[in-house]
């Protein structure tokens, strides 16, 4: 059966039981524009109803943030994240890797989604999942959204598929990690990035 999954003529025979390193690296480039394209129609779709931070939310990521990045970004509660279909493309051993609908943030570039219900304005866990969307912010920023992407799934392949592994991920969870646990420390996520990017793989 021949199923297109926004990904032109590969089959779903061909994807389902394959892992993403299985694809040939013309299919992983498709999957790559597929979801690069997707996060900038759905960031696109979703900044008009987005809105800037807060006054005290400024103030608190102002020490590890450039003010450009903070001025920038919008962030908008959502009561379930949008799942694109190429993301069931993305699978080992049978199972789907990454699942934006259990996620509870979710950057599209400058433009941030956060399950409403689950993290209240204001709490310290929503200070949290802002912290590690704001470092993809950067990230995104910094490399921009097409290699952001490709660099995200190559790195997938290479950490085994283990999300949290993930290079862009494992610099997110880690830099949130620290400013929690060390919340009158502050550094420089801007430095933090580059230094990550200088390392990527050409
Ligand atoms: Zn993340």
């Amino acid at each position: 059966m021949v199923a297109t999954l926004g990904l032109g003529a590969v089959t779903c025979s061909r994807l389902f039981p394959s892992d993403l390193a299985a694809l040939t690296l013309e299919e992983q480039q498709e999957l790559a524009s597929q979801a690069s394209a997707w996060i900038r129609s759905e960031r696109d779709a979703q900044r008009p109803l987005a809105i800037p931070l807060v006054a005290s939310e400024l103030a608190r990521f102002e020490p590890y943030f450039p003010r450009e990045i903070l001025e920038d970004v919008r962030v908008l509660g959502v009561d379930s994240m949008p799942s694109p279909r190429f993301l069931g493309a993305i699978r080992h051993r049978g199972r789907q890797i990454l699942r934006f609908d259990q996620a509870i943030g979710l950057a599209l570039g400058d433009t941030l989604l956060l399950r409403g219900a689950e993290i209240p304005a204001g709490s310290p866990a929503r200070r949290g999942v802002l912290f590690h969307e704001l470092v993809h912010a950067v990230q995104y920023n910094l490399l921009g959204i097409e290699p952001f992407v490709d660099h995200y799934l190559r790195s997938l392949v290479e950490v085994g598929y283990r999300y949290p592994q993930v290079v862009f991920e494992h610099q997110a969870f880690e830099l949130q990690h620290r400013f929690i646990t060390h919340p009158n420390e502050p550094f420089s996520v801007a430095a933090e990035v580059e230094e990550m990017v200088a390392g990527l793989p050409p």
